[in-house]
């Protein structure tokens, strides 16, 4: 099969396989690897403000549990698949594998579009979602955290929702909520916190230094605003921001307080006064240094990747590169730092959250953020390090260092019974 007919999990898999060859793993870890553990399905019914009901679709999948609870966020979009779900909980048991935090790896979704739903609809979704996988999700068992479509909000109502069948308050049965119930200082921005130090760590590998570096971002949510903002504050040239309403470049650099404002106001990017626009697929081909793509999977591509003129990649998405791309984005040079590294800021940080969940103690956000630097700051070195000792890109490096990670954990607990 070529690679461009094959699907989002198959394509985990494969970049699963070639690290386990190179590793010279044993075929029962690769198998185990390009399975996931529990895929569970739900169809559901929703009261909807015109007093119909819809039925919607949702999943939660646990890619693997082997090394602690498994973790991962939901995401609410009209396009999701169950391949797409499967292919993000993979993902998940990589990232906190090479960021090594004792968790595995999960994801939800429902088929939903949460912009055209009203606040009150979508707490009577996310609520009979969560009893519909409250079978599977629990603090000691399978972890949710906010993905694309959903937000401490949701998270909320999650939170609440499964503390009133326990009959008792569950905090640590989701991360990313609010402060005033249980959230952690510092989660809210912490996938874009983990961007910002990737890109610095990058920079210092090509030689450049983060301030007055220029920056483009594709998507303007969680990731890429928050992406936006810290770069920004540390002297970066943002030229460069689009979303699913439009783009804007501004070679002066475009105001991001002023850019976040507008958004939150309007609900995109759309209408901004501060640039000129430009299409999220020039918007990824512009002269920069640094180009974060934050928004959806499959954006660099055969077709664009070899026009990339960034230095440096920082994957803020899950799997914004597909293979073919990656390698001639390799070829030409350009340094990617991958989405399994590069967006790990956020369940670092949910990792801290669940920690002081259950110890019922709080951290301040500068401990939390030392903390964060310090964890990605490790797994970068390591995954440059084998990357150099390999003579691999640094997504094939990362890779080997969580497959390897999880494979030492199924070789020690063996196969039950
Ligand atoms: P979000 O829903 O907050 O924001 C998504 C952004 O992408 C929005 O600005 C939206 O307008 C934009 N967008 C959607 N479709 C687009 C398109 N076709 N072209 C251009 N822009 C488009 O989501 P998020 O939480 O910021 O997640 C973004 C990406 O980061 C996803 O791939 C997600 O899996 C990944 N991620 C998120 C987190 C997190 O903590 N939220 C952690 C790790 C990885």
């Amino acid at each position: 099969m070529s690679i461009a007919t094959i699907n989002s999990f198959e394509r985990v898999v494969s970049q699963i396989n070639l690290a386990c060859e190179r590793l010279g793993v044993a075929d029962i870890y690769r198998l185990r690897l390009a399975k996931c553990e529990r895929e569970l399905r739900v169809d559901f019914p929703v009261k909807m403000d015109d007093r119909t009901a819809r039925i919607f679709t949702g999943f939660r999948i646990q890619h693997s549990d082997i090394r602690g609870p498994a973790k991962g966020g939901i995401r609410y979009h009209p396009d999701v698949t169950l391949d797409e779900t499967r292919a993000l909980a993979a993902r998940m048991t990589l990232k906190t594998a090479v960021v090594n935090i004792p968790y595995g790896g999960a994801k939800g979704a429902v088929i939903c579009d949460p912009g055209l739903m009203s606040q009150d609809e979508l707490e009577r979704l996310t609520r009979r979602y969560t009893a519909e996988i409250s079978i599977l999700i629990g603090p000691e068992s399978d972890i949710p955290a906010p993905d694309m479509g959903t937000n401490p909000q949701v998270m909320a109502w999650i939170m609440d929702t499964y503390s009133m069948t326990k009959g008792y308050s569950v905090p640590a049965v989701v991360t990313g909520k609010p402060i005033e119930i249980g959230g952690s200082k510092g989660r809210f921005e912490a996938t874009g916190r983990g961007c910002l130090i990737s890109a610095g760590l990058a920079a210092k590998q090509r030689g450049l230094s983060l301030g007055g570096s220029t920056v483009a971002v594709q998507g303007f949510g969680n990731v890429g605003s928050a992406a936006a903002k810290l770069l920004a504050r540390e002297d970066c040239k943002i030229i460069a921001v689009s979303d699913i309403s439009g783009g804007f470049y501004n070679a002066n650099g475009l105001d991001i307080e002023g850019l976040m404002k507008h958004s939150k106001e309007t609900g995109g990017v759309a209408g901004f006064r501060g640039g000129d626009s430009i299409t999220n697929a020039e918007l990824l081909t512009l002269p920069c240094d640094i180009l974060v793509p934050a928004a959806m999977e499959n954006q660099i591509t055969a077709a664009n990747a070899s026009q990339v003129k960034a230095k440096i990649v920082v994957e803020g998405a899950n799997g914004p590169t597909t293979p073919e791309a990656s390698r001639i984005l390799h070829d030409d040079g350009v340094f990617v730092v991958p989405d399994i590294l590069a967006n790990t800021g956020g369940v670092i940080v949910s990792y801290f959250e669940w920690v002081q969940n259950i110890e019922s103690f709080f951290w301040e956000e500068e401990e939390i953020n030392i903390k964060l630097q310090k964890i990605m700051t490790n797994a970068f070195n390591e995954v440059l390090e084998i990357g150099r000792a390999e003579k691999t890109d640094m997504r094939t490096a990362a890779y080997m260092v969580a497959v390897k990670r999880v494979v030492a954990a199924l070789s020690v607990r063996g196969i039950y019974p």
